[in-house]
């Protein structure tokens, strides 16, 4: 298959994930949702089941406005006005870390809102590096693995984790080799890139990490396109059509990103050595850089301006979902950092209630002028 069919693969699993889940049903297997960020997806897998991820919809949200106060984010808003709609029925449970203050009351409201599905909390631990963190991490992991035991009627098996863990490391490899090859390629456009980023949120890891190894020769096999300019892109959700569209059309490439639904979920592998429940603790303990976890040292502030450095960005595009605390929080110290290192930057926000991005767009032209 060419690259243009294989990201077209990637396009029609992203804008029809229930039609995926439909699939993996009718074939007798179990669903279980996972909401970001960082749920333990090799568990779920482990158990025979398929982690489907949940980051709501573009859409208007109605009945999920009943639980929440209007200053929650879209994200979670609309897990739950889409299980409301009975749009996830046939889940077999849901799985909610609980990462910033939104989440923690999400979780609640799910349960109460959607009582068909049942809700499964993972309570990660603010500070993850020491001992205690990684007990009460391990804990709560326990916690799920029994819940989950009684959602999906099996058994888990810590001897078949190990192998889960090893096929999300191989699909990590496989994401993080994509988004080098398509930063060496402008012609891969930032609809395509989110496209292979959303579609792995939808399917077995198994089938994701083939499609992508398959598009990643087939990229490497074209000659790269030139006269785009290279940005680099920093945020939690970047997947509207809409904004893509216009990320296009002004003619930006994406050399690289530090997006939650992208780029960070798959920086950190599990280490491969020990027993498979500690090395998935162990893989928490070593994932950083992200405004939703504890970091004393703000390390992800620097990590920003040093990668778009190291990939050749001419500027960094913030994008900031409404409401988000925790991206908020580290904005102006990332931007800070991009002053210090003389890299312009911008910031757009987007909510997943938006249909016109028009001052998106705006605000990127102008953009684009001070970095010609
Ligand atoms: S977008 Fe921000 S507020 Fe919403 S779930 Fe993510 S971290 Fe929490």
């Amino acid at each position: 298959m060419t690259a243009n069919e294989l990201f077209a693969k990637c396009a029609e699993i992203a804008q029809n994930p229930r039609a995926q889940m439909d699939k993996y049903l009718a074939q007798g297997k179990k669903v279980v949702l996972t909401a970001p960020y960082y749920a333990p997806e090799e568990i779920v897998d482990s158990m025979g089941a398929v982690p489907m991820g949940v980051w709501g919809a573009d859409m208007e949200l109605n009945d999920s406005k009943k639980f929440f106060p209007t200053f929650i984010c879209s994200i979670v808003q609309g897990i739950v006005e889409l299980g409301i709609n009975h749009v996830y029925d046939g889940a077999s449970a849901i799985i909610m870390p609980m990462l910033c203050d939104s989440l923690k009351g999400a979780g609640q409201n799910f349960k109460a809102a959607v009582p068909s599905i049942p809700f499964i909390p993972m309570t990660y631990p603010q500070n993850r590096f020491a001992d205690f963190g990684a007990k009460y991490c391990k804990a709560n992991y326990l916690t799920v693995i029994s819940e989950l035991e009684k959602a999906l009627a099996t058994e888990f098996d810590e001897a078949k984790l190990a192998g889960s863990i090893k096929v999300f490391n191989d699909h990590n490899q496989a994401m993080r080799e994509f988004a080098e090859v398509a930063a060496m390629h402008p012609e891969v456009t930032a609809q395509q890139r989110s496209d292979v980023f959303k579609s792995a949120m939808f399917m077995t890891k198994a089938e994701h990490t083939a499609i992508v190894r398959q598009l990643i020769d087939a990229i490497k096999a074209q000659e790269p396109g030139k006269g785009r300019i290279p940005v680099y892109v920093s945020g939690i959700l970047t997947d509207s059509p809409e904004l893509n569209a216009i990320f296009d059309s002004c003619g930006l490439h994406i050399v690289m990103d530090d997006v939650a639904a992208q780029s960070r979920a798959y920086r950190t592998d599990a280490p491969v050595e020990g027993a498979p429940l500690d090395c998935l603790v162990k893989k928490f303990q070593n994932t950083g850089n992200d405004s939703v976890l504890y970091d004393p040292l703000k390390k992800h502030v620097d990590l920003v301006p040093d990668q778009a450095k190291q990939y050749g960005a001419k500027g960094v595009i913030f994008v900031l979902t409404k409401f988000c605390d925790p991206e908020e929080f580290d904005y102006p110290l990332i931007k800070k950092a991009c002053d210090a290192a003389g890299i312009p930057s911008v910031q757009i926000e987007i909510d997943r209630q938006m249909v016109r991005y028009e001052q998106a767009r705006t605000i990127l032209e102008a953009f684009i002028d001070v970095l010609s």
